[in-house]
């Protein structure tokens, strides 16, 4: 309710003005009638004369002049508040989810998001807009219009409104299922466009394994089944239109028939009759729409629930909610009986990917970790820049408890060139300058000749100011790396984590960077975590891990010697398979 309430306060002037036009608006339509009744009593009585009609007849159009310009306003305002509270709803959600940890990112999918953030706003603006609009219009319509009637006809007025429970019930039983079923047809139009959004993103594979056909059949019948839902939808809209007015209809004729045998009677003038019918047309309509809003209301309330359930999320990595002085950081990385699972909505104890690691790193050095896959390499290095929150005092940076230090801050000293990289639709320059927009060009070409990446700027129409294709598709898997490489070097970091960071660069140009790499990093500290061995026989450490845990560390030459070692196996094996290609 607070959440509610919130919006509908900070947009209370509108809402206001909007009430008191609808206000207007039901004065002006109900006093139609009572005009009408007026005129055409006096045509009965004989009292009418040609002038006093066609001032009743100009009066009427003058009513409806100003009714429709009261009406327009009372809809701009409140349907523009509703646009107005999903504006800031839409704002809040996203800068909202530009807070939230990976841990968030790794339990919702992308595409639940997109829907709450698309389906759920729109029926949140139903929720301040129409709904709030025609139920303020029924109960003025019913408060002025049940007030006339009751006052031209009593009995007629309590015969009129007795089938209205009725009609809002039945309307509101079907509006549920009409509700339902759009559900059920978003959802699978939801699929549709996943299906679409996934076969052109991934058309290559679709093609190299001659996929076509098949992927055709898949997506007609997932359209077979929207065609389907869709009829069902339309048969149960129908429903309600023969519901409505055979019901509103039904009513009427009641009406008619005791209404007309009270004008015989002469309790009931003819232009009173008239007058009680035309009343009859708009409080029925405002009924049916109720019976259809209540609908709406409710799927507002849940997505209210939903959005909300987003908005009440918050990041578990502690150095997020630092505020305060933040030390300067040289390099020095201390690693304490660190032990680490994923989280895991599903397992109260989720598996740990990382056991009782202790490591010592001091500020300058550079370290190679390695390892099989899935040995917890990837995992090790993205704690170190707080991706996932970590116990207090496992991680120290210069003896600073990583769980201490404003995340902000900390992310600006620890580069990290993930394994796959993210570029956006912007230049390869801009794509650079990711993390210092204002850094001047001769910084970025200069980091973009650290990552090896000028010499293939001339196969780029306009080099640098190249705008790279979705995702980064126009570039190479090496260029790519090197464009994400420079980004995180722009940082000027004190720590750089490469994470595989350069499998798909041959092996001259990997020597190339971490050659420039020895020379700008020096006093810093490198991470260098890669499957090949070979650039890593000058790293002052090696950490070889195995299964969450620290199989080995030492300097290379230290444990070559070991017999049984597995970082010699690793150097053995991968000579042998270089020899064989060479041969
Ligand atoms: P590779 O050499 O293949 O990159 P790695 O040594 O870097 O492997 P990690 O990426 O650290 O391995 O993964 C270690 C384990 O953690 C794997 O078993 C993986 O399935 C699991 N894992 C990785 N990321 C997540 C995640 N976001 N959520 C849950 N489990 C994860």
């Amino acid at each position: 309710m607070s959440f509610i309430l919130r919006h509908f306060r900070r947009h209370g002037r509108h809402y206001l003005w909007g009430l008191v036009f609808l206000v207007a608006t039901n004065a002006l339509l109900m006093s139609i009638p009572w005009m009408l009744r007026g005129i055409i009593d006096a045509l009965e009585s004989g009292r009418a004369t040609p002038s006093s009609l066609a001032s009743g007849a100009l009066l009427i159009a003058a009513t409806a002049i100003a009714l429709a310009i009261v009406r327009t306003w009372s809809r701009l305002f409140m349907l523009g508040a509703s646009r107005r509270v999903v504006y800031d709803v839409r704002n809040e959600l996203f800068a909202h989810l530009q807070t939230l940890p990976a841990s968030f990112y790794d339990r919702y999918r992308t595409g639940e998001l997109m829907s709450r953030a698309v389906n759920d706003l729109r029926l949140i603006r139903s929720l301040y807009g129409p709904c709030v609009l025609y139920a303020a219009d029924l109960i003025f319509a019913y408060s002025i219009g049940l007030t006339l009637m009751a006052i031209l006809d009593p009995l007629l007025t309590l015969a009129a409104v007795l089938p209205y429970p009725l009609l809002l019930a039945g309307v509101y039983r079907v509006s549920r299922t009409i509700h339902r079923r759009s559900n059920a047809a978003q959802e699978q139009l939801a699929e549709i466009s996943n299906k679409v959004q996934e076969n052109l993103t991934g058309i290559n594979m679709v093609k190299a394994y001659a996929r076509e056909e098949s992927e055709t059949r898949a997506f007609r019948s997932l359209c077979r089944t929207y065609l389907d839902r869709t009829i069902a939808l339309a048969r149960s809209r129908g429903l309600i239109g023969v519901l409505m007015r055979g019901l509103g209809g039904g009513g009427t004729l009641v009406v008619f028939w005791i209404g007309g045998l009270h004008v015989i009677e002469r309790d009931l003038s003819l232009g009173g009759f008239v007058a009680f019918i035309s009343y009859l047309v708009p409080l029925t309509d405002r009924t049916i729409i109720m019976g259809w809003i209540l609908g709406t209301f409710q799927r507002g309330l849940g997505a209210v629930d939903r959005v909300r359930e987003i908005l009440a999320e918050r990041s578990d990595i502690p150095g997020d909610a630092v505020v305060g002085p933040a030390p300067s950081l040289d390099g020095s990385v201390s690693i304490r009986n660190l032990t680490f699972a994923y989280p895991d909505g599903a397992t109260a104890a989720p598996r740990p990917r990382l056991r009782g690691v202790d490591l010592d790193i001091p500020a300058g050095s550079l370290v190679g970790i390695v390892g099989r896959v899935g040995a917890g390499k990837s995992t090790l290095v993205r704690l170190l820049s707080a991706v996932y929150a970590v116990p207090p005092g496992t991680i120290l940076l210069d003896g600073h408890d990583i769980t201490a230090l404003p995340t902000q801050h900390l992310r600006r000293h620890v580069g990290v060139v993930p394994q796959e990289t993210f570029l956006f639709s912007r230049t390869i320059a801009e794509n650079i300058a990711l993390g210092r927009p204002d850094a001047p060009r001769e910084r970025i070409e200069a980091v973009a000749e650290m990552a090896q990446l000028t010499r293939d700027l001339p196969q780029f129409t306009r080099g640098l100011d190249t705008i790279v294709g979705e995702r980064g598709v126009t570039l190479s898997g090496g260029q790519r790396q090197r464009v994400a490489l420079a980004r995180a070097l722009l940082l000027e970091p004190r720590i750089l984590i490469l994470d595989d960071a350069l499998s798909s660069i041959d092996a001259d140009t990997e020597e190339a960077i971490l050659k420039s790499l020895r020379g700008s990093m020096r006093g810093r500290t490198t991470l260098l975590v890669s499957h090949r061995v070979a650039p890593l026989m000058d790293a002052d450490l090696i950490v070889v891990l195995s299964d969450g845990r620290i199989a080995e560390a030492g300097d290379p030459r230290s444990l070559l010697r070991r017999d049984d070692g597995l970082f010699g196996r690793m150097v053995r094996q991968q000579r042998i398979e270089s020899e064989l290609e060479a041969m």
